[in-house]
């Protein structure tokens, strides 16, 4: 195996790409939601295209076209999706990222490929909308908490999204993001064991929390599968409409069912429940001298 660089350094590059293009678009004032307005400085095709509910954009490769959901109405979301899809754009257009992305990815299957470029734009994404280093500062000063999200948010105007993936990139323990919304849900297996039985199904969406975007720490092993529905008696599911963090022990989500129970912080903020499962234990609350 070739691998000149470890996954962390491509991290680390595709966070620099991100730093440098949020520096470009900041100078050229060009508000990060503008997305007409970047995708005309960085000369690729957006629009608009209705998409099923799972999917939140689509960047089409070669012909440099990104396009997003216009069904997805959370601004968050928007804005999160526009800057991965266009965090695939910088990444396809920069020769030398690509060649040492091609030569990480050499050995690897396509599916553990397409991982890895869905994380690294997830990580520029991030990048794009709050810098690693602010929110670096701030855990390191108060500890890792899913209440750093508001005040993170409100801090730097940025997006709860943004800043819960910046918080599980910077984390230096092993740990697991789950960002989940109530979804209407159709439903499946259960009902159709039902209708065997010649039981007339109840064929009325149902409401259940969803996985919409996952993400780990780099020192996690695995990853979580977005567009999962958790079962009602998850303990994510007691977060919801919470004013306070809960915590406890919580099964993984992982998609085989196969998760074990960890520690887990969840919070209902912005009509979103954020949860980070703790593998290993967060850093301590190291308090900086304040003088
Ligand atoms: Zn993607």
């Amino acid at each position: 195996m070739r691998h000149i660089v470890s996954e962390k350094e491509l991290h680390r590059l595709v966070r620099e790409l991100a730093r440098r293009t949020r520096h470009e678009i900041d100078k050229a004032e060009i508000a990060m939601d503008d997305f007409d307005g970047i995708a005309h400085k960085y000369d690729f095709k957006f629009a608009w295209q209705e998409m099923s509910l799972d999917k939140d954009g689509h960047y089409a490769k070669g012909v440099r076209i990104v396009t997003l959901n216009n069904r997805v109405m959370h601004l968050e979301r928007r804005n999160f999706s526009f800057c991965h899809e266009f965090t695939h754009d910088r990444i396809d257009c920069d020769d030398a990222l690509c060649e040492i992305i091609h030569e990480f990815t050499i050995d690897m299957s396509d599916e553990d490929m397409e991982r890895l470029i869905e994380r690294l734009c997830n990580i520029g994404a991030a990048e794009l909308l709050i810098p690693s280093e602010d929110v670096r500062q701030v855990m390191l000063e108060r500890g890792f908490s899913t209440t750093l999200i508001s005040e993170l948010c409100e801090r730097f105007g940025a997006s709860s999204i943004a800043v819960a993936f910046q918080m599980v990139n910077c984390a230096s323990h092993d740990c697991y993001l789950v960002i989940a919304e109530n979804q209407l849900v159709q439903p499946t297996a259960v009902h159709n064991q039902i209708s065997l039985l010649n039981i007339k199904p109840i064929n009325v969406p149902q409401e259940q929390l969803v996985i919409i975007y996952s993400g780990a720490s780099s020192a996690a092993r695995y990853s979580i599968k977005r567009n999962q529905a958790l079962s009602n008696n998850h303990f994510l599911c007691g977060a919801l409409h919470a004013n306070e963090p809960v915590r406890g022990d919580a099964r993984l989500p992982f998609a085989s069912g196969n998760g074990w129970d960890v520690p887990c912080e969840a919070l209902y903020f912005r009509g979103k429940v954020f949860a980070f499962f703790n593998r290993t234990q967060p850093m301590s609350n190291l308090q900086m001298p304040l003088f």
